[in-house]
């Protein structure tokens, strides 16, 4: 059974540096596809400029013509916090036979100690950490401990379910793209236009989403 891929975000926006990754990750890990999930009550960082809604249609309409991706709502028809940990429970029960691939940024990664009940995630699911500009993995601590005794770099380990042997961890070199939400925001507050950072389709409504600032 091919493996699920599952990137959760706030997409506020989505841009260019969500989608490359996930594309590169799921044809060469050859996952099933790539679950899209945007988070209705972040955790662990500031809530979304953008309203809800907006971010759910951008991902929808991208989504729409790429066959590899699909947009998940289950964080957002969830009332509670937007766990990782009870989104990936509920996807098991969803797809039992599937082994699930949490794909992460090196950024998000370096945090994992500090999830929710992160422990239970690697029962889960693997994980699949893509390099991102400005992000390294550190030589000791909890996360460096981490990948010495989780890392694998067989792709067939992620064929396994990660609850006959605890979750793998592979880290995955993809195209490095300098991109991020926080910069688009800023950029459309300072009045510029965020062409080519993020697909064509949703510029302009993402242009009218982020206010411009008072002089
Ligand atoms: P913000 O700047 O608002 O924090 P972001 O651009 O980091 O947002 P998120 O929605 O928080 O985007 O990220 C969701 C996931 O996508 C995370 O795992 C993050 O590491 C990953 N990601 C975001 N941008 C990139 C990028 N340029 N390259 C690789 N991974 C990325």
């Amino acid at each position: 059974m091919q493996p699920i891929g599952i990137l959760g975000g706030t997409f506020d926006p989505l841009h260019y540096g969500h989608l490359r990754p996930a594309l590169e990750v799921c044809e060469q890990l050859g996952l099933d596809h790539v679950r899209l999930i945007p988070s209705r009550v972040p955790v662990h960082r500031p809530q979304p400029v953008a309203t809800l809604e907006q971010r759910v249609e951008w991902l929808q309409q991208v989504a729409e013509e790429v066959p590899q991706m699909v947009v998940d709502l289950r964080e957002v028809e969830r009332e509670s916090p937007s766990w990782m940990v009870v989104t990936l429970e509920s996807l098991k029960v969803s797809f039992p036979k599937r082994p699930l691939c949490l794909i992460l940024g090196m950024d998000a990664f370096l945090k994992i100690e500090s999830w929710h009940r992160w422990e239970a995630l690697l029962q889960l699911a693997h994980l699949v950490v893509t390099h991102r500009p400005g992000s390294l993995l550190p030589d000791e601590g909890g996360v460096a401990e981490l990948i010495a005794a989780r890392q694998t770099n067989q792709v067939t380990d992620l064929y396994r379910l990660p609850q006959q042997q605890g979750g793998r961890i592979l880290l995955l070199p993809v195209t490095q793209l300098e991109i991020s939400a926080t910069a688009i925001r800023e950029m459309v507050a300072q009045g510029e236009d965020p062409r080519f950072l993020l697909p064509d389709t949703i510029r302009r409504s993402v242009i009218n989403q982020y206010p411009l600032e008072e002089e």
